[in-house]
């Protein structure tokens, strides 16, 4: 149901009119995710459809299913490849962590799980989410007409497994 509902804007840049997917250097990967931030920002996503996957993410919480809560879990699927729809609450950021080397998105300072390289801080936290969502993938959505995510630090996510 969920990816019926639409991804107008996945995946280009506005400015550019080109997909993000074929700029693959580091020093693209920031400007890919902003846009890809622009991108989502600036779609129009119904009241209804915004009900519908508000309402599928709380069911799927509720039953502690396949659904992300807050900054930790939902940056910790999106570096895993598990967002299907990042759902955040407009105006929702935090500073985080980020890994130089694989770009797995972290909320605490440390090394990567992964390769044990050092994380680097950042603070745009909403950034990386969106952009290992979109990596993987995933769609993204703002959440603008709704407060479920309140209680959740403002994001959130439905999980492919
Ligand atoms: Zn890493």
């Amino acid at each position: 149901m969920i990816t019926s509902l639409g991804r107008a804007n996945e995946g280009v840049c506005p400015t550019e009119r080109a997909p993000y997917r074929s700029r693959r250097t580091s020093a693209s990967r920031g400007h890919a995710a902003r846009c890809a931030y622009r991108a989502t920002i600036a779609a129009a996503v119904s009241p209804t459809a915004e009900q519908s996957a508000a309402s599928a993410w709380r069911e799927e919480a509720g039953r502690n299913a396949r659904a992300a809560s807050g900054w930790e879990q939902t940056l910790e699927a999106a570096s895993d490849a598990r967002v299907e729809l990042l759902l955040f609450q407009e105006g929702a950021d935090r500073p985080a962590f980020r890994c130089p080397a694989c770009g797995r998105a972290e909320v605490s300072e440390g090394s990567c799980p992964l390769d044990g390289t050092r994380l680097e801080p950042t603070d745009a936290g909403l950034d990386l989410a969106v952009h290992q969502t979109l990596a993987h993938g995933g769609a993204v959505w703002a959440i603008r007409h709704h407060q479920d995510l309140a209680p959740v630090e403002g994001i959130g996510a439905l999980l492919r497994f």
